[in-house]
């Protein structure tokens, strides 16, 4: 049979149920049934004692009737004795005994009584220097009961002590009573607090349990699930951190094997066309044209493979933080010019044309030459390559002000959707799926130019072209 939900809490030795039980419900019950113990014994004996002064101050009401009687007519005391105990109004309630050599000699019942009279009350009343004596406890009946006794004087006719009685049953059924819905009450506290704390940990136990089920799905890699919200407390805001941890991660995995699946698919291609050039030459060994055409080649695809196998290594060191600038005195029209001219045969080859327009001269900034050269590599390349052919790309270079120098790589290409632009320089975004590239080229050169204190701004209109604009501040060097 499957455990019912408590089973399985109580089951567990740290489960929260089990700490709240031990913590919160069985302290409450101590201190339940303290109360009622304590409670029920002061109750007891309050009604008791209660019962003992009333039988004790109609005691003080007869000593006081014989005692008079005593002093006015001492002859008939004996008969007054027995006269109050016949006369006795409250026979119903307490029980008057004339008492002669330890026997009762009258009762108020008319009965004699069915037990031993000599009880501590009347032991104490005759020994004692007072003249009364008490007595509150269980007869040999098995009735509770309290007594008072009170010495007569001596000469009484025969008596020797009076002694009242009453009988505790009624105040121990009405005690009782009390007790009972004393227990009633506190086994409805106890069922309030066991339902209401056992739905408390319920909400808390449940949906962290269920937390913990879908963070073992997501340790697993499944982030397709999603945790459903039940309430707007903070196990609510740990199901919304949760599921919103679950999406960026679910987006990171998406775009992780992405990444990999188009880098793989980089290096692939410039393999193949490595691996078929080699054969074709080793084919034919004599055909100069074919080795020619064939190394040229070769070439080109090394070069595509050693750069972005840099880029890689460039961003996993950003990645690390371990990227670092190397930073000098540089012209940074040489580095320009020469990514330029890389790309100038390369876009002739393929029917683009490159223009170059740089101003006689730029002011020496303080930078990392090759790092630089690098990103006007990356962005010329993109320009190329995201241009169809018969398209241009110019690059413009000059002044933005006195303090900034300005690179511009307008293209006439495919552009950028608005809804791309802002995401464009994230690492591995490629909207573009029908192009080579990994995704991680302008989040590089974004990396380099942010780190050299400049910006990279790219405007584009889909169908139309993109401008990229590099602007680097000038660090003049006071050396
Ligand atoms: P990739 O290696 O894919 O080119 P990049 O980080 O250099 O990666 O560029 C990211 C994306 O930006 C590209 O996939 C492409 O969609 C877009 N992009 C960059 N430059 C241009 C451009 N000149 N024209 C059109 N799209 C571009």
């Amino acid at each position: 049979m499957k455990p019912t939900f408590l089973q399985t809490l109580i089951s567990k030795r740290n489960s929260t149920l089990r700490r709240w039980i031990i913590n919160n419900f069985l302290v409450i019950f101590v201190i339940l049934v303290g109360l009622l113990l304590s409670g029920a014994i002061l109750l007891r004996s309050y009604y008791y004692d209660s019962a003992r002064q009333y039988v004790n101050s109609r005691m003080n009401t007869v000593a006081g009737l014989l005692s008079r009687s005593y002093s006015d007519a001492r002859d008939n005391y004996s008969t007054e004795v027995r006269n109050t105990v016949v006369n006795w109004t409250e026979a119903g309630r307490i029980e008057l005994i004339a008492v002669g050599q330890g026997n009762a000699v009258i009762t108020s019942s008319g009965f004699a009584p069915g037990y031993d009279l000599n009880t501590k009350d009347l032991r104490d009343a005759l020994a004692g220097q007072t003249g009364y004596g008490y007595f509150t406890g269980k007869l040999p009946s098995g009735e509770n009961v309290v007594a008072v006794s009170l010495r007569l004087p001596e000469n009484s006719g025969g008596f020797e002590a009076m002694r009242m009685m009453s009988s505790l049953s009624d105040i121990d059924r009405q005690v009782d009573g009390i007790i009972l819905a004393m227990i009633i009450v506190s086994a409805c506290i106890m069922i309030l607090i066991a339902a209401s704390g056992g739905y408390f940990v319920r909400s808390i136990v449940v949906p962290v349990k269920s937390l913990a089920v879908m963070a073992g799905r997501y340790a697993k890699g499944d982030f397709s699930v999603r945790i459903a919200k039940k309430t707007d407390d903070e196990i609510g805001e740990l199901c919304d951190v949760i599921n919103k941890m679950a999406e960026d991660l679910q987006t990171a995995d998406s775009i992780k094997n992405e990444f990999i699946s188009s880098v793989s698919h980089e290096l692939r291609t410039p393999l193949t066309a490595i691996k078929g050039w080699s054969e074709t030459i080793e084919s034919f060994p004599d055909d100069r044209e074919t080795i020619t055409k064939g190394m040229h080649v070769i070439r080109i695809e090394t070069e595509r493979l050693s750069q972005m196998v840099e880029e890689l290594l460039d961003f996993s060191r950003m990645q690390n933080g371990k990227f670092s600038l190397q930073p000098a005195k540089m012209d940074i029209l040489a580095e320009l010019g020469e990514a330029v001219l890389i790309y100038t045969e390369r876009a002739r080859q393929e029917g683009k044309t490159i223009t170059y327009e740089e101003p006689d001269m730029l002011p020496f900034i303080v930078g990392d030459k090759n790092r630089l050269r690098q990103v006007f590599i990356n962005i010329i390349d993109n320009a190329v390559k995201y241009t169809d052919p018969g398209g241009e790309i110019s690059v413009v270079a000059g002044m933005a002000d006195d303090k900034t120098i300005e690179i511009d790589v307008t293209d006439t290409g495919v552009g950028i959707a608005p809804a791309d632009l802002p995401r464009i320089k994230t690492k591995f975004f490629k909207p573009n799926h029908t192009r080579r590239g990994s995704g991680i080229g302008l989040a590089v050169a974004d990396e380099i130019i942010t780190m050299h204190g400049g910006t990279v701004d790219i405007k584009s209109e889909l169908g139309k072209g993109t401008t990229v604009t590099v602007k680097l501040p000038i660090i003049y060097l006071t050396k």
